[in-house]
């Protein structure tokens, strides 16, 4: 490979890289969004952001995502959603100990 292909090919792949990245970036976005109490699926499954059923949040919830003590949190049901740590739905089943 010449310096000038080199060089052409060294400048190709940093603009892949920053595609691949900014990919990612809005990737990431998406999958941070706060479910919303009037999306689709929530109403269905009657998501609210602070549980009306003691002892039963998103938190204890076996299909809870993340690490324990964060607010917002990823959940099996609502993909690229996060939920609230004190929420709850219809579909919660408690973690196993
Ligand atoms: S399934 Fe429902 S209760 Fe369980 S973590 Fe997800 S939103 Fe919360």
């Amino acid at each position: 490979m010449s310096n000038i292909n080199r060089r052409k090919f060294l400048k190709f792949s940093a603009g892949g890289l920053v595609g691949v990245t900014l990919g990612g970036v809005s990737l990431r976005v998406a999958a941070e969004e706060r479910l919303s109490e009037d999306d689709v699926t929530a109403k269905a499954l009657k998501y609210v952001h602070k549980t009306p059923v003691e002892g039963a949040v998103c938190a204890n919830c076996m299909q809870i995502k993340g690490a324990d003590g964060e607010a917002w949190r990823g959940c099996n049901i609502f993909p690229g959603k996060l939920v609230n740590a004190n929420g709850w739905c219809a579909a919660w089943m408690k973690k196993p100990a």
